[in-house]
């Protein structure tokens, strides 16, 4: 079981914002910017581009869902997306608002980001999911 089956069964705490029969959405927990999220299909599979064609474009409709979510809670010019992959053998695909570029650098971490501000950021994605 991933880590991510482990947060979509509730046996480990997230800060969730959305949720369907297939897919999960919740913030990442070393956002590169606030409103920095996960969308992770329910099914395991290790890498995005191996879920079957159905599939993979439920997992877009539900993304741009939870994007336009993220876009109406968190002021930013556009949200972006990226797909790595490289820590975590569950696929997903990581959603970022963006004011600018410099915004989607993974090696640039917001520092020890409070519960308090997490579960704020989450709730008000989740109203607008
Ligand atoms: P990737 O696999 O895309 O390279 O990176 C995995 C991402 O998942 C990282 O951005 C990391 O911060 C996030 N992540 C890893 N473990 C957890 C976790 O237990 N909870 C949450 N919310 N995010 C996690």
């Amino acid at each position: 079981m991933t880590i991510f089956s482990k947060i979509i069964a509730g046996e480990i705490p997230c800060y969730k914002v959305a949720e369907n029969d297939r897919f999960f959405a919740f913030l990442d927990i070393n956002p590169v910017n606030w409103g920095h999220t996960l969308v992770v299909p329910k099914k395991e599979t290790d890498y995005l581009f191996d879920i079957d064609d159905e599939e993979l474009g439920e997992m877009m409709i539900f993304t741009k869902k939870v994007a336009e979510a993220i876009k109406k809670a968190i002021p930013c010019r556009k949200v972006g997306m990226a797909v790595l992959g490289l820590e975590v053998p569950h696929a997903h695909i990581h959603l970022i608002p963006l004011q600018n570029e410099g915004d989607m650098d993974f090696a640039k971490k917001i520092s020890n980001p409070s519960p308090e501000k997490m579960m704020e950021i989450a709730q008000s994605i989740a109203k607008f999911y």
